[in-house]
């Protein structure tokens, strides 16, 4: 997966990867390596940082994920510097943060986080665009997105952000999922990027 346009970094906090475009939109995958909540080991979400580049670069947007080892966790500690991080590839614009939840019965859930008036608009075209290859979307539950989160935390400096969990079928490359969630994600970037948001 590593190439020219991506690089890898490592600092106290874990290590990842990242890719500066030049559009200002966002993919971010903060769980993609296993990661440390308040002291305790949490799940990777696998796929996940592999489907923002892949997103990233059929735009030319930027992409930000963590790869092992993560000693914290980026969707949960203050002041992260993930999170500064994504704001220095992304100083104003669209994220989509994307994160892998268990399966509780849709695939798709969407996060409007503490400032959902930023995302108006924006969280429908993807709610819309999961629905439409028939991907069932829930919007707000289980996974607002509160305020520890990266979304929030982009929220509060302005950025237009949304988090997206989508179950582990989702992330697999070989599932009939995948390619609807490819090609939903395909569709709603280019509708953002077509509105009037850049
Ligand atoms: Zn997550």
């Amino acid at each position: 997966m590593t190439s020219q346009d991506v690089t890898l970094h490592h600092a106290e906090w874990g290590s990842w990867k990242e890719r500066l475009g030049t559009i200002p939109i966002l993919f971010s995958a903060p769980h993609n390596a296993e990661q440390v909540r308040d002291g305790l080991p949490k799940a990777a979400e696998p796929g996940s940082l592999d489907l923002a580049i892949e997103l990233a670069r059929l735009f030319d947007a930027s992409a930000i994920g963590t790869i092992p080892p993560l000693h914290s966790d980026p969707n949960w500690d203050a002041d992260h510097p993930y999170v500064i991080r994504a704001k220095e590839l992304l100083p104003h614009g669209f994220a989509l943060d994307l994160h892998m939840m268990r399966d509780r019965g849709f695939p798709a859930c969407i996060g409007t986080g503490t400032h959902p008036e930023l995302v108006e608009g924006i969280w429908q075209s993807l709610e819309s665009n999961l629905e439409n290859v028939g991907l069932e979307t829930s919007v707000g539950w289980p996974f607002g997105a509160g305020p520890q989160t990266v979304t929030s935390n982009l929220q509060s400096a302005g950025i237009k952000a949304l988090q997206l969990e989508l179950t582990p079928t989702c992330f697999d490359v070989k599932s009939e999922a995948y390619k609807k969630v490819r090609e939903a994600l395909e569709k709603f970037t280019r509708a953002v990027i077509n509105g009037s948001l850049l």
